[in-house]
């Protein structure tokens, strides 16, 4: 597999010359309700990224008071602005605040992270993984993959894009025995970690020798990021972390809002 920051490097210069090409430029509403530093540090990377390829990108930061009624209140204006090509709604969101009500509330059309299941785009972890292994040529068809955590924003979507690539995929999750999980672990050709865990999967596996390994786990310790995996599974590639699929997922965010711009035109 290529290098994760020289392929990210790659598809920015095409990403650059297609915003670059608007007739005007082409504005991204990130709205942020709390004060989360994993969030802080994502929102930055992507403000950082919209402004090296020429996205607009304008920061609506809201007090953590926000009641819900006065978040509906913002998406329904970014929903109505023709201004705004597309937006996202960062999460969490503060008690008191129901995602999924919010989500479901973002016209499908400008829903740039995917959320609305109406949405016709992809949530941007599971697009940027699937992204960035069939830009390296991976067979998807007919292999078995294992994707460990069912949460709503990478699990089980994650589940559904390899399902819809023709893989055989089993979701696993805190409720799968020990006996289960090593059963398909050592039977899986591709595995994705989304679980929460430091250093969750190890060499007490017998892994495939073929076996690819996308880690997606982020978790600080001291200062530092550790994945779900530990380093140097005996694998035949498994993603780093960090310089691995977080970059994916923000790389995969600015494609899911080049995509708002084809479908909605002008
Ligand atoms: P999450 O909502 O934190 O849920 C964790 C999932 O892991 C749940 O489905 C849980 O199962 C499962 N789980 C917990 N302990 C387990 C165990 N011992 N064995 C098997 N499964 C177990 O998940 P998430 O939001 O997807 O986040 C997962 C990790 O990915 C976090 O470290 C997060 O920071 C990271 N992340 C990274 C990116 C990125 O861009 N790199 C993006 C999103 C998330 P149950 O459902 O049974 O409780």
């Amino acid at each position: 597999m290529e290098n994760i920051k020289e392929y990210i490097a790659k598809k920015k210069e095409f990403l650059s010359s297609y915003f670059k090409e608007q007739k005007r430029p082409r504005v991204l509403t990130i709205v942020q309700v709390n004060e989360d530093p994993a969030s802080n540090a994502y929102v930055k990377g992507k403000l950082k990224d919209c402004a090296e390829i020429g996205i607009d990108a304008r920061m609506l930061k809201l007090p953590l008071e926000t009641s819900e009624d006065e978040l509906l209140a913002v998406v329904d204006k970014l929903n109505k602005d023709k201004s705004v090509d597309g937006f996202f709604v960062q999460m969490p969101l503060p008690r008191g605040i129901c995602e999924e009500t919010i989500k479901r509330a973002i016209l499908p059309s400008k829903d740039v992270d995917g959320f609305n299941p109406l949405s016709s785009y992809t949530p941007a972890t599971p697009r940027g993984i699937v992204e960035f292994l069939k830009d390296n040529g991976y067979s998807f068809k007919s292999k078995n993959a294992v994707v460990l955590g069912r949460s709503n924003i990478v699990g089980k979507p994650m589940q559904k894009c390899l399902l819809d690539l023709d893989m055989n995929v089993v979701n696993l999750h805190s409720k799968t025995t020990g006996e289960d999980r090593k059963f398909y672990i050592e039977h899986a050709d591709l595995i994705v970690v989304a679980i929460g865990k430091k250093y969750y999967l190890s060499n007490e596996y017998k892994y495939k020798e073929d076996a690819v390994v996308i880690d997606v786990g982020i978790n600080r310790e001291d200062g530092k990021l550790y994945g779900d995996c530990e380093p140097n599974l005996k694998v035949s590639y498994q993603s780093p972390v960090p310089g691995g699929v977080g970059l994916l997922t923000r790389l995969a965010l600015l494609l899911n809002f080049m995509e708002v711009c084809q479908n909605n035109g002008i």
